[in-house]
């Protein structure tokens, strides 16, 4: 059986570091407990395009 690290789903809001967990659910708050696999943002910049909008929204 391969272990799946999961993490808090709600960490950065609620605990404002990763908690970690083997099961479903947050064992601390009780949310949900996603995949801590990277999500497929862009590797180099995640939050570039959030950025970029923006910029662009300063422009307009
Ligand atoms: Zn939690």
């Amino acid at each position: 059986m391969k272990s799946d690290i999961h993490v808090c789903a709600d960490w950065r809001e609620v605990h404002g570091r990763p908690v970690y967990t083997l099961g479903d659910e947050c064992p601390a708050c009780g949310a949900a407990a996603v995949n801590s696999a990277p999500a497929p943002f862009g590797p180099e910049d995640p939050y570039g395009d959030y950025r970029r909008a923006l910029k662009r929204r300063d422009r307009e």
